[in-house]
């Protein structure tokens, strides 16, 4: 054992429905205009050509039931209800078919976004990081193997505020498909098991704050909850 200076907290790690052991997350990438009815709404224009990517600390990786303080350093913290898979074996330039192969689980997490810094940042042309990767900034359910899973398009995607729908769409939707981002991002990365990726967000973006219940579901997924608490 490497001798440390100090212990950091245990490795982040995502419940998997039907098996007692967690899956361990290494890194999270983050997939933006992936939906073209949101990215209209934020005022962009869609990129069929490719995908593109943002990344954030599994540290900052909190569970559906949380209840995240709000956040410092916003006025306008928003709710991103997203699809998210799970790698499971390691892929590099991967084929279509080696992508199909390489996913190993799928869940609803929320994209957490301080949406004034972002706002900021694009006019500023600076990075997003302030805005997308905060503590507890990303709220995943739980897992279900690929496997227990039918093809990805017809599923309803949606998020409730307070009992109230903010999001409703369809996986059909997505402009890249999952095996389209593995293959994609496998030309960058390495990727391998403990990498998460979320794939975007439909329309109906919006702000939460303290009190604030979000519910999101997608079909055939276990859901994820989570509530707005005051600021600490
Ligand atoms: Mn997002």
């Amino acid at each position: 054992m490497t001798d440390l200076l100090f212990d950091l907290p245990e490795t982040p790690s995502i419940v998997v429905r039907g098996e007692t052991a967690r899956y361990p997350v290494r890194r999270v990438f983050c997939v933006g205009r992936n939906y073209e009815a949101h990215a209209t709404e934020m005022g962009n224009v869609v990129d069929r050509e490719a995908p593109f990517y943002f990344t954030k600390s599994p540290a900052h990786l909190i569970h559906s039931g949380a209840t995240l303080p709000y956040p410092p350093g916003t006025e306008n913290l928003h709710h991103e209800m997203e699809l998210f898979f799970t790698i499971g074996s390691p892929v590099h330039h991967a084929s279509k078919e080696e992508a199909v192969g390489a996913i190993h689980a799928y869940g609803a997490a929320l994209d957490m976004t301080r949406r004034d810094l972002q706002d900021t940042a694009k006019d500023k042309r600076r990075p997003w990081d302030l805005s997308k990767d905060f503590e507890g900034s990303v709220v995943v359910g739980p897992l279900t193997p690929a496997s227990d899973v039918g093809e990805i398009g017809p599923q309803r995607i949606s998020l409730a505020v307070n009992g109230e729908t903010r999001q409703d769409a369809t996986l059909s939707l997505l402009i890249h498909s999952c095996t389209d981002i593995v293959t994609h991002l496998s030309r960058f990365y390495h990727l391998a098991p403990g990498d998460v990726i979320l794939t975007g967000t439909p329309a109906g973006v919006g702000a939460v704050g303290p009190g604030d219940r979000l519910s999101g579901t997608i079909d055939g997924l276990a859901p994820v909850e989570l509530t707005i608490g005051p600021a600490d």
